[in-house]
């Protein structure tokens, strides 16, 4: 997904741009080997969003023609967070969701349709070619994997989007540059997948929803998500080892140990289509790239090369969204300097839903990792406005700005914010899954 967005950025800056891709790429929408985790429910943040659609325009028309259903990520998707469902109203965010490889499939449609984008499919990229005089990049050596021989593919720009396994580091620490420091929090996540057929009105008329066991007394969640094809796609989720299991009755019983029943109903009534699936996370992985005292000119990292995000808060698509868009804009001032003006920007973008993937992993005392001063004080706080945002659409709304990575988690700090927050009673009595879209 990063290298996608990554060639239609650069696809506006330079004569020719080749993807070199491992797998033999699928006509359709198929999960494919390079790609384990796209059989798992992938939300798409309203960031991400913003991105897909201002480089793809009509892809979400599409993509909804086909019957991905497109929405408003609060009024239409549901959030039960800390005991309580977020109010749901309309927000103004809008969203779609839609499986992965149905996205995938359709961006790539895209990429392939530009007439300066390549594709070589069925190839690895082996390692950089480094000019050390010149301390540039000046290309990448690649191998077909049907037994062919190793060449070198020269280029002005090489993009490292290869994903978590990424290579980079050894390849710079042998380039002579170093190696960029690494910071890992481990969350040792277990996904657990399972597709069924979705009739209208289900899940309270929705298009899906999260449903997050209140950290760290739970370890539990899941995500639903409406997809193409009248489907759900419905993932179980554990973290610290708490693996959902894939036994259908042990699945089930899984579910109806979430904090309400809605996916224990939905798992119950709807007829399954597919088998159950899984999937382990270890770790948040974070590379310091802008830190490197010395890096090549013509070579980047992004995406989940650079920072890997415990996938249950489902920010890493809309991360290298965002990423390639900002690539997008450095590249307006030329290859000079790029490195340093990129690094600057995609380590503001990975800032926040770092944050927000750590700050709420790191609550679980058995997490290990640096807890920043007041951490404590801060989540309280942080609870305060998950109950006031289910009752009030200013706070809600500032809350899923952050969310959705349209705003900092610092904005919510923001002392009009505060006040209105801790000048309003806690909320008391049931919420509802309903909000604002109860029916008559
Ligand atoms: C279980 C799970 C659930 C997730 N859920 C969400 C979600 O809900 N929302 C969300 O936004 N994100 C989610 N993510 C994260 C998301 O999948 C990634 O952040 C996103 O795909 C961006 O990654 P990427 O493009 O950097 O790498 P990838 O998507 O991993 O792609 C890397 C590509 O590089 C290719 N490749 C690798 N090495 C080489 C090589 N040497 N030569 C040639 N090709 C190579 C691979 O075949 C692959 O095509 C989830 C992740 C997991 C694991």
């Amino acid at each position: 997904m990063g290298g996608l967005m990554a060639a239609r950025a650069l696809s506006g800056r330079f004569e020719r741009v080749t993807i070199v891709e491992r797998d033999v790429l699928p006509d359709g929408d198929a999960v494919r080997k390079g790609v384990p985790q796209s059989a798992h429910a992938h939300g798409l943040l309203a960031s991400g969003y913003r991105v897909m659609d201002e480089y793809f325009p009509g892809m979400m028309d599409e993509l909804q023609a086909r019957g991905a259903p497109r929405g408003d990520v609060v009024g239409d998707f549901l959030w039960f967070q800390y005991g309580r469902w977020k109010l749901r109203h309309d927000s103004g965010l809008r969203g779609i969701t839609v499986s992965r490889p149905c996205l995938e499939a359709a961006i790539r449609r895209r990429v392939k349709a530009l007439a300066n984008v390549t594709f070589r499919e069925g190839t690895d990229g082996v390692k950089p070619k480094f000019d050390a005089t010149a301390g540039r990049v000046t290309g990448l050596v690649v191998r077909a994997r049907d037994g062919g021989r190793e060449e070198t593919l020269d280029a002005d720009l090489v993009v490292d989007a290869s994903g978590r396994g990424s290579q980079s580091p050894r390849w710079l620490e042998e380039a002579g540059c170093g190696r960029p420091e690494e910071t890992i929090v481990a969350v040792d996540v277990g996904y657990s997948t399972r597709v069924f057929a979705r009739r209208p009105g289900e899940f309270f008329d929705s298009i899906g929803g999260i449903i997050s066991g209140t950290p760290p007394l739970s370890t539990r969640y899941a995500a639903v998500l409406a997809a193409e094809g009248d489907r759900w796609v419905i993932t179980l989720a554990g973290i610290l080892r708490d693996y959902p299991p894939t036994n259908e009755e042990a699945w089930v019983a899984y579910a109806a140990s979430l904090p309400v029943p809605a996916v224990r109903d939905l798992v119950t009534s709807a007829r399954p289509l597919t088998d159950i699936v899984t999937y382990r996370f270890p770790a948040n992985q974070r590379r310091l790239y802008e830190r490197m005292r010395r890096f090549p000119a013509g070579y980047l990292v992004m995406g989940d090369a650079v920072c890997s995000f415990n996938p249950i808060y489902g920010q890493g698509m809309s991360a290298a969204a965002t990423e390639a868009k900002a690539l997008d804009d450095c590249l307006a001032a030329g290859l000079d300097g790029l490195s340093r003006r990129f690094y600057g920007r995609a380590r503001k973008i990975v800032d926040i839903p770092w944050a927000i993937a750590t700050g709420e992993d790191l609550r679980f005392p058995k997490v290990e990792g640096r807890r920043p001063p007041g951490f404590h004080v801060i989540n309280r706080y942080l609870e305060r406005v998950h109950a006031v945002a289910s009752e009030d659409p200013v706070v809600c709304r500032k809350f899923f700005d952050v969310l959705n990575l349209l705003a900092s988690p610092a904005s919510l700090l923001s002392p009009p914010l505060v006040w209105r927050v801790l000048a309003r009673a806690a909320p008391k009595g049931e919420s509802s899954p309903w909000g604002t879209r109860r029916p008559a």
